[in-house]
């Protein structure tokens, strides 16, 4: 293991689509490990697919990076003394490499067609073995390569995988893996056009990147050995590995759309907070100790080990997600959560752009009376929509409790009674309220019930003192009157 090595690690993502939970895990994982250690965290862009590769989907990523408060020492926009961070623009490194491969021996051509690998696979499976290379092409000389490819015959380099070698990694969250050279085939490093696999320009630029600690998805395991052998070619230091095992989704399956939401923007978008994102994040495959469920970034880094990692699958749990969010929107500030909640009432329209200061003392003291209620930001539009336009039309129960026999009378009642209140809202709602319930037999309920349908539509919300400090006197005396006649 390299750990004496200056601890330099890297995320490195393919801009061909959104920045999946599992990427997002990973990318923390590496900055929390970087920054535990003193050490560097870099970014390399991996765009070397140029048909799916798109400068929408390059945005997008390094915005959910930001957004979760992850930061990057080197690459994109941050710059660094091993550039260009973006494969696209490595070519002249790479095609140096390829030609020192091939100068050297370790990478070859191979001019087999695809007819002739898929007949040779065909024989190995039949023998029950593994397909490993076309023997008519490993076995080629020099000059009749050179003489085929200067003949215009189409070739691919392959990976000259030595035999009889073991190639054995110390997973720092596996243990002790260990493959055998027989089990790898001679793969291909070079396509036929030309552009170099991600197995080769992936070792190629973490050799060249001195990367210490490679952290990465337990889907790449497989290409481990692959890429260990470029190091060796190369004779360059291996850098150690944590392969970190995949989110799965309740039912035990890898995560996936069917069982709920697998890219981060959408999280971003129904407004969870970043910082429970962060917090839930960490949590999947890690612990800081059996207890500890909500976390600063501060203590995360300060707990974070790699084989603190689980080696099983790290369950998607929604219902803890929305528990941490709920921890989290509850333990901020009135004057946070206002603004961390605007755009979504401006993108339901509620609210414009101009917030004067009166505007903002409302908006918190709305943001005040829902916090105990809320788990995502998203949510409040609908929750409070009956304080910005018509009370929402009543349903179900709600409607029932509006339609109850004696409502009209014990709402014009209360309507009354408030009205001939000296302070807004009344110091005592209940104190108004109980003798009118009294003196038409009824519980309290039965009046209340009606009066927070009228007010607001629903039976849920706020407290009562607070619904009609947010109305308002003039607004709350109308709603009360004019909700009998609008249902019956
Ligand atoms: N570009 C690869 C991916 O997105 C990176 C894999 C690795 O970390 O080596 O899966």
């Amino acid at each position: 293991m390299a750990s004496h090595r200056p601890v330099r690690v890297r995320f490195a993502p393919s801009p061909t689509g959104m920045l999946h939970l599992g990427g997002a895990r990973t990318a923390l994982f590496n900055w929390a490990f970087a920054r535990r250690e003193g050490g560097t965290f870099l970014l390399r862009v991996e765009d070397t697919d140029t048909e799916r590769n798109s400068e929408e989907s390059l945005r997008s990523i390094l915005d959910c990076l930001r957004w979760l408060g992850l930061d990057w020492d080197e690459g994109p926009e941050a710059g660094g003394d091993v550039g260009p961070y973006f494969q696209s623009e490595r070519g002249e490194f790479y095609a140096q490499s390829i030609a020192r491969g091939v100068e050297e021996g370790w990478l070859y051509r191979c001019f087999a067609t695809a007819e002739d690998l898929e007949q040779q696979r065909e024989h190995a499976r039949a023998a029950k073995k593994n397909w490993r290379f076309d023997p008519t092409s490993r076995g080629l000389s020099q000059e009749d390569s050179d003489a085929r490819a200067a003949a215009g015959d189409s070739f691919v380099l392959r990976f000259r995988v030595p035999d009889h070698e073991e190639i054995g990694i110390d997973d720092h969250i596996r243990g002790r893996v260990v493959f055998q050279s027989e089990e790898v085939e001679d793969w291909v490093a070079v396509r036929s056009d030309g552009n170099p696999t991600y197995n080769f320009v992936c070792a190629l630029d973490d050799a060249a990147m001195s990367i210490s600690h490679v952290i990465r998805g337990e889907e790449h395991l497989v290409n481990t050995p692959k890429q260990i052998l470029v190091y060796r070619a190369l004779g360059e230091p291996e850098p150690s590995y944590a392969h970190v095992p995949l989110i799965l989704g309740q039912d035990g399956k890898k995560l996936s759309k069917r069982t709920g939401d697998t890219a981060l923007g959408d999280y971003i978008a129904k407004g969870y907070l970043p910082q429970a994102m962060f917090n839930f994040l960490g949590l999947l495959g890690f612990s800081i100790d059996d207890a500890t469920d909500v976390f600063t970034p501060e203590e995360l880094i300060a707990a974070f080990d790699l084989k603190r990692i689980n080696k099983s699958g790290a369950i998607f749990d929604q219902d803890r997600l929305h528990w941490i969010c709920g921890e989290y929107l509850r333990s901020m500030s009135v004057r946070d959560l206002a603004q961390a909640v605007l755009p979504h009432l401006q993108q339901a329209g509620f609210l414009n752009c101009a917030m004067d200061s009166a505007k903002t003392a409302w908006l918190e003291q709305l943001v005040a009376a829902f916090q105990p209620r809320l788990t995502l930001l998203s949510e409040l539009p609908a929750q409070a929509a009956a304080f910005f336009g018509e009370v929402p039309t009543p349903e179900g129960k709600a409607a029932k409790a509006l339609a109850a026999e004696q409502a009209p009378v014990l709402l014009s009642a209360v309507a009354d009674a408030l009205e001939g209140a000296n302070d807004w809202p009344p110091q005592d709602v209940m104190a108004i309220a109980k003798p009118i319930a009294e003196a038409q037999g009824v519980g309290l309920g039965k009046l209340m019930q009606p009066m927070r349908v009228a007010l607001t539509g629903s039976l849920g919300g706020p407290e009562l003192k607070d619904i009609l400090a947010l109305l308002g006197r003039e607004q709350s005396l109308a709603r009360l009157r004019s909700a009998v006649p609008k249902v019956s």
